[in-house]
């Protein structure tokens, strides 16, 4: 199977992912190649949505992080305190924005094995966390904009994808 990574108008984007109930080889494989893909694309994150499977699992890889799974994640907690920070996606390229998420947040996923886990992330982790949960409830971060911001945002992404 070769994974491609889709970008805004196609409907999986838009759907809530539902659960990951077999932890099996295919699963395995299809992770490896989402590691493959988001590399080559210089992402440091990727949600299965945005490689047209709408299952709730996502990768991520930040500059100085190892490599990280995340099936079936639940976003247990979120700080009060906020920050702003820029964002781009590999279904939106060559378009950023700044937005505004909690400093940190407490996760809960299975692994590969599906295996519990808990993280406490802050910062720029936080933040690929939060973006990449969101693409499992159908959210892309241009949804976190204000109106005005994400209008221009995503007129900017449509003068530029029909060159
Ligand atoms: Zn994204």
């Amino acid at each position: 199977m070769d994974l491609n990574v889709v970008t805004l108008g196609n409907e999986v984007l838009r759907e809530k992912a539902k659960e990951v109930e077999t932890f099996d080889q295919a699963l395995e494989d299809t992770v490896r190649q989402m590691f493959v893909l988001m590399r080559e694309k210089k992402g440091v994150g990727l949600a299965a949505p945005q490689v047209g499977i709408s299952r709730r699992f996502f990768v991520t890889e930040a500059a100085d992080d190892k490599p990280r799974v995340f099936i079936n994640p639940e976003i247990i907690e979120t700080s009060q305190e906020t920050v702003k920070g820029e964002e781009g996606c590999l279904s939106l390229p060559g378009v950023w924005a700044d937005v505004v998420r909690p400093y940190s947040v407490r996760v809960q996923a299975q692994d590969l094995t599906g295996k519990i886990f808990h993280l406490n992330a802050e910062g720029w982790l936080a933040r690929i966390i939060l973006h990449e949960n969101d693409h499992l409830n159908g959210l892309l971060f241009v949804d976190r904009l204000p109106q005005n911001v994400k209008n221009k945002v995503i007129s900017k992404y449509e003068k530029m994808s029909h060159n």
